[in-house]
């Protein structure tokens, strides 16, 4: 199984000394318990993201500690002076494989966000969003939308309480994590079905609350997209409890779709 989205560092500086920061060490471990080969290391470098950090160069020196166990990803707050240049020097000379945890306070479709998108366009990479109250968007995501078609060689990969919200359709409660049933016409399966360059990890607890509010939804859901659907945990911190698991085990559908989830589409975007 690969975990698309995986933190350690010191993201949790809040929640010291309860949750003191998550080791690569500590992360290895709880892999090899869960049954997770590999994992994307997803660096969060955007000062709204949390009150916390994980570096890109932490997620660098991980994946050179266990290169059989991670993947590094760059993070750059996109409001750094030099962007593209720091792209440039991940991207060649340190072997990052993808972009994100893509979280800086501005509109998803701002001016300084699509030069990360024209970098990861220009070199056909995977780009990891959190789409919230903090990079935002509209009811039905334009934004994202308006990214998506201008820049198709980048792999836009959903995540976050905003998009998994917008399963469901614009008249429905977007805010926050709605419960119930999910209303025809949202943004999230249309896109999925127009834009081949749309993804998605089923990380956290919106990606969880997305994949079991509506259950009969779900199963519609997973048959038209399984194979851009992820999975992912999210982890921040020693012994975070990730619902993912269970969810996942039990879930009855069939095996082709299982791996491609578990692992499949992960290996063809990070091609491995
Ligand atoms: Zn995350």
């Amino acid at each position: 199984m690969i975990d698309f989205h995986c933190h350690i560092g010191n993201l949790q500086r809040e929640g010291y000394p309860e949750r003191p920061p998550f080791s690569v060490h500590q992360c290895v471990d709880w892999m090899n318990r869960e049954g997770i080969e590999r994992a994307v290391l997803l660096p969060l470098e955007s000062p709204e993201g949390g009150w916390g950090w994980f570096l890109t160069e932490e997620a660098i020196a991980a994946r050179d500690l266990y290169p059989d166990r991670f993947i590094a990803f760059m993070c750059i707050d996109v409001r750094y002076p030099a962007v593209e240049k720091l792209f440039d020097i991940f991207y060649h000379r340190y072997g990052c494989r993808g972009f994100g945890e893509h979280i800086p306070g501005l509109p998803f479709d701002h001016e300084l966000c699509k030069v990360v998108y024209r970098k990861c366009d220009e070199y056909g990479l995977p780009m990891v969003m959190d789409l919230c109250t903090i990079l935002t968007d509209e009811p039905g995501l334009p934004r994202l939308e308006a990214c998506l078609k201008e820049f198709p060689n980048c792999q836009f990969v959903g995540h976050g309480p905003y998009f998994w919200a917008n399963i469901s359709g614009p008249d429905s409660d977007l805010e926050g994590y709605p419960s119930g049933p999910v209303t025809p016409g949202g943004a999230v399966d249309r896109l999925m079905s127009e834009y081949p360059n749309l993804y998605a990890d089923l990380s956290a607890g919106s990606g969880y609350n997305a994949m079991t509010r509506d259950p009969e939804f779900t199963q519609g859901f997973l048959e038209r997209h399984w194979d851009r659907l992820m999975f992912g945990t999210d982890i921040c911190w020693h012994n975070m409890p990730i619902p993912q698991f269970d969810w996942f085990a039990n879930l009855e559908v069939p095996v082709e779709w299982k791996k491609a989830i578990a692992s499949g589409t992960a290996k063809k975007l990070l091609g491995l």
